[in-house]
């Protein structure tokens, strides 16, 4: 991929996608972002719309995309992805990995343009290997109330494969872990943004389980330098890109209540069903082949982060729904 051809995001009024617009425009592409605006938002490609070469155009990867002339790489991030809105949105979810997958591939082949899958660290499922290699097959209750997303992901990944090797595109699979920073939804029931909300309003910090369950937590400007990174390389993956640094929720909620300088409590609640128990980046190869790690410490980017959300409108935290993801 050189730097002025046009990418298309799918997804990228999300979280993730909305950063990966920002930065490809920075490199001097056009971007195309397709969005159905499910979990995704106006505000956050707001500011891009009055680029000239920034297309906002609503639609849903579930149905075939088509687009009028050329593109040089299709990035599809296109999926509910907090289990707050994959475990309310099942079929979707399946939908978005496997039909969705399957239309940002067409497009792919047809424009002969290089394609990045943002696929997850849930194809590891609750690992029995750690931390978690790319050879790692992964320990996936296939019916569990998670499938819908770790499946969907799985197959993503088998599909993508099958269109390297069967139709030569030039795909790539990033296997993303967890991601946090400013843009996220305070609402969206992920720890980070669920954890610094609580502390900022005072109500006591929700842990599931014994709250000794890891997590690896990227900051959201590191994950799209390794997903550029991918991009622009030679190589097809699939290849990790998070943080190595393993902290158990525990850990997290007290760093962000010193962070944020909240004096809430930590409780407990019941663990919730298939959570891992461990999560953290085998990141030797994307170091080997992309000369990636990343470089924010989890102070700076959580007190970004708390500020970003400081600014936000207060919405209605969906508690309940709150996983350790
Ligand atoms: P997000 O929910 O903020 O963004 C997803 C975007 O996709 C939203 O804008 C949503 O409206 C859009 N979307 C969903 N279904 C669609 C469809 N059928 N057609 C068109 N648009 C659709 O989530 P995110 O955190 O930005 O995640 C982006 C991608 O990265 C996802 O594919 C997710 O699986 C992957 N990922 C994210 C993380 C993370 O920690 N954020 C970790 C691993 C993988």
């Amino acid at each position: 991929m050189n730097n002025s051809g046009t990418v298309v995001v799918a997804g990228g009024a999300g979280f993730l996608g909305s950063h990966l617009c920002r930065r490809l425009l920075a490199d001097g592409h056009g971007v195309v972002c397709v969005d159905n605006m499910s979990t995704g938002r106006l505000s956050n490609v707001e500011d891009l719309t009055a680029s000239r070469d920034f297309r906002l155009i609503h639609g849903d990867v579930v149905e075939p995309i088509d687009l009028h002339g050329d593109v040089e790489a299709v990035c599809h991030l296109a999926s509910p992805a907090s289990p707050q809105a994959y475990l309310a949105h099942p079929v979707e979810t399946l939908l978005a990995g496997s039909a969705g997958t399957r239309h940002s591939l067409e497009l792919a082949r047809k424009k002969q343009a290089c394609y990045l899958l943002a696929s997850t660290s849930e194809v590891y499922g609750d690992p029995q290997i750690h931390p978690q290699p790319e050879h790692y097959w992964g320990h996936v209750n296939p019916i569990g109330p998670r499938s819908v997303y770790d499946e969907a992901k799985r197959f993503a990944e088998a599909l993508t494969t099958a269109y390297l090797h069967t139709h030569g595109v030039d795909t790539k699979i990033a296997r993303i872990f967890n991601t946090y920073g400013p843009g996220m939804r305070a609402d969206d029931g992920r720890i980070v943004s669920t954890f610094i909300r609580q502390a900022m309003e005072g109500e006591p910090i929700t842990v599931h389980g014994d709250g000794r369950q890891t997590r690896s937590l990227c900051y959201v400007e590191d994950t799209v330098e390794g997903l550029v990174r991918l991009l622009r390389s030679p190589h097809h993956g699939p290849v990790n890109i998070g943080n190595p640094r393993e902290l158990s929720v525990r850990r997290i909620a007290e760093m962000i209540r010193e962070v944020t300088g909240s004096r809430s409590s930590i409780v407990s609640l019941p663990r919730m069903v298939d959570d891992p128990q461990v999560r953290c980046p085998d990141i030797g190869l994307a170091f080997d082949i992309l000369g990636w790690a990343p470089s924010t410490t989890l102070e700076q980017g959580l007190r970004i982060t708390a500020d970003h959300l400081a600014r936000e409108p207060a919405p209605q935290l969906a508690a309940a729904a709150t996983s350790q993801s």
